[in-house]
């Protein structure tokens, strides 16, 4: 068994591995015995079967078989101060939840706990598979600077955004009449810091809560400052049906919650909006019309009891879609789990007489939670699969934690997915690269 010793750590390097993937062209690539070929600026230069590789390549190549490499997993929704309470607050509701468990943790969210949690909470994306991560953070801009600092130094691609909340919130330190512009003047100074640092490695995500705890001026201000940085803009939508109603009485002007955003100019190709579970026919052809793209997070919906989102409904609308992970609401990081829980709730939509679309095979999951979250991020050119000329963001994984018994293989690709999302381990992810750069995180726990 190869030891983590052995690991690759910076590019230039090459790999010997099975590999799977998904195609920027579709379909799927399962090759045995790869060898992967990263050159010196971090981007693949050759991925495919061992036998026909460069032959200086294959000598150098630090041999990983019978590890499993495939593309890092984009997380397109987690809470990063939330995650020490993942896994807390089961059985309540969402609005509930808030109050309950999870302002008092954002509240403390200073600079001095970012500085403290960030570091490890990369570590712990790293560690579940994710190399991507479109991420929240709290309200104080301070805390926002050294949740970026942590990232700058592990090497993960993360894309964050300071919370925004001009309608109720958690800092009492604020005069309210000032909430407004101090929080669009600071979201403007963290984005000219650090939105495109290192090669676009790090953005920015403006970040308003969601409608709830918005007005329509933060809305449509947050709106034009992202269109106007060039910045991603992120929020949730249509998730809890007390949170839907709390929306409409709130916007009693809007058509729909939807419509909520729409009339902030919030649409479009750069903003996801985080689970869209209980859309509407014209909400949903709303959101299509616009290319606005959509965070599915089964595990949080579900934990929440928020409901379940039809995604073949949506497929075959042809919405854009990737998977998120929702930490605090999801209790893990994992995207396998989001992919695991999302087949079981799209199972059970069928069961209950509710499903459409196409049915999904564990190689179409492995697909949304890549290449999907990928280009919802508008990064599919870059990343999201093991193919030339993309940049090398990997993961190996170590399928002996995913075996029933000892010495069970899967020879076949979609039987080793199968069991990677339905039998997935904590521990299966044994390393994990960014642009060919060894993130910390996996492996630790043994
Ligand atoms: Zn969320």
């Amino acid at each position: 068994m190869t030891t983590t010793a052995a690991l690759p750590v910076a590019p230039p390097f090459s790999i010997r591995a099975r590999m799977l993937t998904p195609l920027d062209d579709g379909g799927v690539r399962h090759e045995p015995d790869a060898l992967i070929v990263v050159d010196a600026a971090g981007r693949i230069s050759f991925a495919g079967p061992a036998a026909i590789g460069p032959a200086v390549e294959l000598g150098a190549a630090v041999d990983l078989r019978p590890w499993v490499v495939l593309p890092g997993m984009v997380d397109l929704h987690a809470h990063l101060p939330q995650l020490p309470n993942a896994g807390l607050g089961a059985g309540l509701d969402l609005l509930t939840w808030l109050e309950r468990y999870i302002f008092p943790l954002e509240r403390g969210f200073d600079e001095a706990e970012a500085e403290r949690l960030a570091p490890l909470a990369w570590q712990a994306f790293a560690a579940s598979g994710t190399t991507t991560a479109l991420v929240y953070g709290a309200v104080y801009e301070a805390s926002l600077d050294a949740t970026f600092r942590a990232a700058e130094a592990h090497g993960i691609r993360a894309i964050v955004g300071k919370v925004m909340m001009d309608r109720i919130t958690y800092d009492e330190t604020i005069d309210p009449s000032t909430i407004l512009e101090r929080s669009l003047r600071e979201t403007a100074d963290l984005i000219a810091r650090w939105h495109g640092r290192d090669d676009n490695r790090l953005r920015y995500a403006v970040t308003p809560r969601f409608a709830v705890s918005c007005t329509a001026d933060l809305l449509r201000e947050s709106a034009a400052l992202a269109s106007s940085t060039g910045a991603y803009w992120q929020t949730h939508v249509s998730e809890d049906r007390g949170e839907i109603a709390e929306v409409a009485r709130l916007f009693p002007e809007a058509r729909d919650y939807v419509d909520v955003y729409d009339r902030a100019g919030a649409l479009g190709a750069r903003t996801v909006l985080a689970h869209a579970v209980h859309l509407s026919d014209p909400e949903l052809a709303r959101l299509v019309e616009t290319d606005t793209r959509i965070a599915h997070c089964p595990a949080s919906n579900l934990f929440l009891a928020s409901g379940v989102m039809p995604l073949g409904r949506y497929l075959e609308a042809g919405l854009g879609i990737g998977l998120g992970s929702d930490v605090a609401g999801g209790p893990d990081l994992s995207i396998f789990t989001a992919m695991r829980v999302g087949a079981y709730a799209k199972n059970a939509l069928e069961v209950a007489g509710r499903g459409a679309g196409p049915a999904l095979s564990p190689l179409d999951w492995l697909r949304i939670g890549t290449l999907g979250g990928a280009r919802a991020l508008g990064l599919g050119d870059r990343i999201g699969s093991v193919e030339v000329g993309k940049e090398a963001d990997l993961i190996a994984i170590d399928p002996s934690f995913v075996a029933p018994v000892p010495g069970t293989t899967d020879d076949a690709a979609e039987d080793l997915m199968s069991r990677l999302i339905f039998r997935a381990h904590p521990d299966m992810v044994r390393a994990a690269w960014v642009r060919g750069r060894g993130l910390e995180g996996p492996g630790a726990r043994g």
